[in-house]
């Protein structure tokens, strides 16, 4: 399998922190909630959870989503693909150095006396950066808080920008440890616009590592080390566009055109027969980036084989082609760019499950079956059987060789109640240095 080696601010303070346990200790093994299952516990059968385990919310009101996908079309065994080729259709894996230079410039208004070209942090406790006071962690609020991270700690903390979206927001890449070292582990979140809680949690994982990282350890060794060796290359919120839609409607996005393109949208999905949401609740359930397309359905493997919807749609349309969308060329872009990718983790909700099953061959059907347990053994998520084609991870796994695994997070329908996070957290809190150490 080819592995490729090409390749201030607004302050939002939060000082206070509305999870009990959500406070970085350093200490190991949190107690876990009931809810985790033995990690051996894999299953062919379990349906997914976040596409279609559940079809009315606490109202009885029937949610925008499609019956259940062919969770088990295939198993242990790689079926006939069409010829995959997406690195032919999304361009230069580059950065775009103009986008990027435009969102971390300095506020002029930082720099008011004109004696001093470094900003002055802004007065905030290190331990309680990641707003949890509520659940619409924003885009803007991510941003501020990255431009932080980059500022307070530039030993270990750098920023990149890759790819715009279709709304003209920059698609954040951030390097946590040492960026020189010479193995990388990936993770990404928020891929779908109503499961933003993940954003939420892998920036608490990056504050908590950040302010522990010279006190902190896993197993005795000190995660200054575990990151020295380590670089962790994160995509917090791989689809800004639908997360804006999910938490603050068609007001959040920028361009008028798109916004009204919501309203063809939604005609489309009630006359489809997707939905039966009134219009403001459909767009609280918004999965699909700003114009339609369906992010984890948007990569090459598989991707000729479904075709869940024939137009851009709240969820599940695959788009024109593969990697057609700015946000899945973005992730190929940036695992492309990376020299010895050891491994890439999709954070999505819901349903507590860990996906690992793509159809592929050994070795990787054993590496990803590793992966999956190493994951399960940590968070208590039971192991899953087959999840959906053309996603990020079955891209990872099948056209670049990269374990990968699909983590679904939350125990109730999205986008996840603040209530949610404790959990989340409790269970993720060490992953990285797990996995780090692990491998
Ligand atoms: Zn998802």
């Amino acid at each position: 399998m080819k592995r490729s080696h090409a390749l201030f601010c607004t302050f939002l303070l939060a000082f206070s922190l509305a999870i009990t346990g959500c406070r970085p200790t350093g200490q190991q093994n949190p107690t876990l909630p009931e809810t985790g299952s033995p990690a051996d516990a894999v299953t062919t059968s379990v349906t997914n959870a976040e596409s279609a385990g559940y079809t009315a919310d606490s109202t009885g009101q029937i949610i925008d989503e499609f019956p259940a996908e062919s969770v088990s079309a295939f198993s242990h065994s790689k079926p006939d693909r069409p010829a995959a080729d997406d690195s032919a259709q999304n361009g230069s894996p580059s950065a775009n150095p103009s986008a990027a230079s435009t969102a971390y410039q300095v506020s002029a208004d930082i720099i008011s006396d004109g004696t001093s070209v470094v900003p002055p942090l802004p007065d905030r406790d290190p331990n309680s950066i990641i707003d949890l006071t509520t659940a619409q962690y924003t885009y803007e609020k991510m941003t501020a808080d990255l431009n932080w991270f980059a500022a307070s700690y530039p030993q270990y903390v750098s920023l990149e920008a890759a790819k715009t979206t279709a709304d003209g927001r920059l698609i954040h890449v951030v390097y946590f440890g040492n960026r020189n070292a010479a193995r990388q582990i990936f993770l990404c979140a928020a891929t779908h616009g109503r499961e933003y809680m993940t954003t939420q949690l892998v920036m608490k994982q990056l504050e908590y590592y950040c302010a522990n990282y010279n006190t902190g350890s896993y197993n005795s060794i000190p995660y200054n080390r575990i990151f020295e060796n380590t670089c962790f290359v994160l995509v917090p919120m791989v689809n800004p566009d639908g997360v804006t839609i999910s938490q603050l409607g068609e007001a959040g996005l920028n361009r008028q055109d798109l916004r009204e393109n919501l309203h063809s949208i939604y005609s489309s999905d009630i006359n489809g027969g997707f939905t039966t949401l009134d219009y403001e609740t459909w767009l609280t359930r918004w999965k699909a980036n700003g114009v339609g397309v369906d992010l984890n359905r948007n990569y090459s493997p598989g991707w000729t084989l479904i075709n869940d919807r024939p137009v851009p749609s709240s969820s599940l349309y695959k788009g024109s082609s593969p990697g057609s969308e700015a946000e899945a060329a973005a992730l190929m872009s940036v695992i492309d760019s990376l020299s010895n990718p050891l491994l890439a983790v999709s954070y999505h909700s819901y349903g507590n499950l860990i996906y690992w099953q793509y159809g592929q061959a050994e070795p990787l059907w054993t590496a990803n079956s590793n992966l999956a347990t190493h994951i399960s053994n940590l968070t208590g998520y039971p192991t899953a059987g087959y999840s959906n084609e053309a996603g990020f991870s079955n891209w990872c796994v099948i056209e670049r060789g990269i374990p990968s695994v699909t983590v679904e997070t939350g125990g109730v329908p999205c986008p996840l109640p603040l209530d949610q996070f404790s959990d989340l957290w409790a269970r993720n809190q060490h992953l990285w240095a797990m996995l780090a150490t692990v491998y």
